[in-house]
């Protein structure tokens, strides 16, 4: 689809590329295929757990179909990697979470550097070119230059971000912001948060109570905790997000730098190992290279 075309061109040369030369030398489906359909998989980071169910999965269905040809068998993959996915996350919430009345409150976690103040950018970006009125709020008051960085984005975007000094109290940034976007009718607040893993205990105790400063105001909020995962760094994305479970409670993922790697099939590893939804994914530096995540497309996209 289209709106992939551009930012997966890696994957595609990497993991789409190397399953498509597979089956271009496609003899028949042996033990071999197997065993370099796995391989081709594992590589891509899909995860064994996910590598082994599409292998199986693929045996089924060769049998069942007779899928002999080159065309019928890489048909299969592609349908059986859409399914995996959505299979795995059939009762679970995969589009973006909106209040039903005032302001939607998105948080965003994420250890440093893995894209967090880009997405918000660009989410903003996104928002304010619908018209919605949007506010970013810079609660990462620890990192030096974080705060800037967002203001920066805001100059960018034409969007206002509330921010106070380095060092303050995050959760007293969140109070004046959700206060501001009540009093003044905003649709979206953005927060970006520190993403300081070193030490849980504090991270888990800033965040509740950032959260608890959000629902006295706006009691359905926050209305989703985004978690930025920079899909180049691979399986430690995995290792990042658990930790991340283990300090809030996550309801979505932004799966970000997929233009950087050609190992797209982290996708399919998320899904499968944390069952969290990845909502957005980012393909790029620019404030346009942000995407809803579509398992179908995204599939089809690898393969084009
Ligand atoms: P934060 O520390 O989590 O807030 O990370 P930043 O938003 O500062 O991003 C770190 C770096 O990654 C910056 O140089 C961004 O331009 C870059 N970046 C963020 N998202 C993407 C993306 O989707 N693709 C690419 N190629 N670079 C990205």
């Amino acid at each position: 689809e289209e709106r992939y075309d551009k930012g997966l061109e890696k994957s595609r040369e990497g993991f789409g590329a190397k399953l498509n030369a597979l089956f271009a030398n496609f003899r028949s489906v042996d033990e071999d295929f197997f065993e370099e359909l796995e391989e081709t998989l594992i590589e891509a980071d899909v995860g064994f757990d996910v590598a082994m169910k599409i292998s199986e999965a693929l045996r089924e269905e060769v049998k069942l179909q007779n899928a002999k040809k080159q065309d019928d068998v890489s048909k299969v993959i592609v349908q059986k990697l859409v399914e995996i996915y959505e299979a795995e996350g059939q009762d679970e919430n995969n589009a973006l979470n909106y209040a039903a009345e005032g302001p939607t409150v998105m948080l965003f976690v994420g250890v440093n550097g893995v894209g967090k103040t880009t997405t918000i950018g660009k989410l903003a970006h996104r928002y304010q070119t619908e018209g919605k009125k949007v506010l970013m709020v810079a609660a990462d008051t620890f990192r030096a230059g974080a705060i800037q960085q967002l203001v920066e984005w805001g100059k960018r975007v034409d969007v206002p971000v509330v921010a106070k000094p380095e060092k303050s109290d995050p959760a007293s940034v969140v109070f004046d912001a959700v206060q501001k976007a009540k009093q003044e009718d905003y649709d979206i607040v953005l927060v970006d948060t520190a993403g300081r893993l070193q030490n849980k205990v504090n991270l888990m105790k800033e965040l509740e109570k950032i959260s608890r400063v959000i629902t006295r105001e706006i009691p359905d909020g926050p209305h989703e905790v985004l978690l930025a995962l920079d899909a180049t760094t691979g399986q430690n994305a995995l290792i990042q997000a658990k930790q991340f479970q283990e300090v809030t409670q996550v309801t979505g993922i932004v799966l970000t730098k997929l233009d950087g790697t050609a190992r797209g099939g982290i996708v399919l590893a998320i899904r499968n190992d944390l069952h969290i939804p990845v909502k957005l994914v980012g393909l790029g530096e620019k404030m346009d290279d942000l995407r809803d995540f579509n398992p179908e497309e995204f599939v089809y996209g690898l393969f084009k």
